[in-house]
């Protein structure tokens, strides 16, 4: 819903502070996760995935998640899914020339980046183009496997070779 998306953009700080303990926490459940085996945890995590960030950033499940250097703004929600900053087509008034009555998502990326400490800094990163392979995947699973070194495709139900 566009008025809960650009109510996260304005609590950005906090969203981003609250999900860097929910993901160390997911991290420490790597075991765990492990023992149930990713494969078979994949589908009802990416639902709830799906559930809780679809209301609060109009999530696509993009399964390559980079709100934390967007300042909580979806960039799946640009027309051109541009990942790496506006298009030259952002009107006067900061919104969107594709569709004029939504703000264009880099404005609020830099809004919400702002409100985040080092966010700013975080937004300059280059992401990659987005892996079409990695939709309807979820990334909470994704980030615990990159951060705790677990096997990667095999064990999430990922393509193989998507890490
Ligand atoms: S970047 Fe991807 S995973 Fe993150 S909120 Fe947007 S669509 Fe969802």
């Amino acid at each position: 819903m566009y008025s809960v998306r650009l109510w996260s953009v304005r609590h950005a700080r906090g969203l981003n502070a609250f999900y860097r303990g929910f993901e160390a926490t997911l991290v420490r459940l790597n075991p765990l996760f492990r023992a149930l085996g990713y494969e078979r945890i994949e589908r009802p995590v990416a639902s709830v995935e799906k559930a809780v960030k679809g209301l609060l950033f109009d999530c696509r499940m993009c399964g390559q998640c980079v709100l934390s250097s967007t300042g909580m703004s979806c960039p799946m929600n640009c027309p051109k899914s541009l990942r790496n900053g506006p298009c030259g087509g952002v009107r006067d008034d900061g919104n969107c020339e594709v569709k004029p009555d939504m703000r264009c998502v880099w404005v609020e990326a830099y809004r919400g980046s702002e409100r985040i400490p080092g966010g700013v800094e975080s937004m300059s990163k280059v992401q990659f183009a987005v892996d079409q392979r990695c939709q309807g995947h979820s990334s909470w699973l994704r980030v615990v496997r990159e951060k705790s070194g677990s096997p990667k495709a095999a064990a999430t139900g990922s393509p193989k070779g998507v890490p």
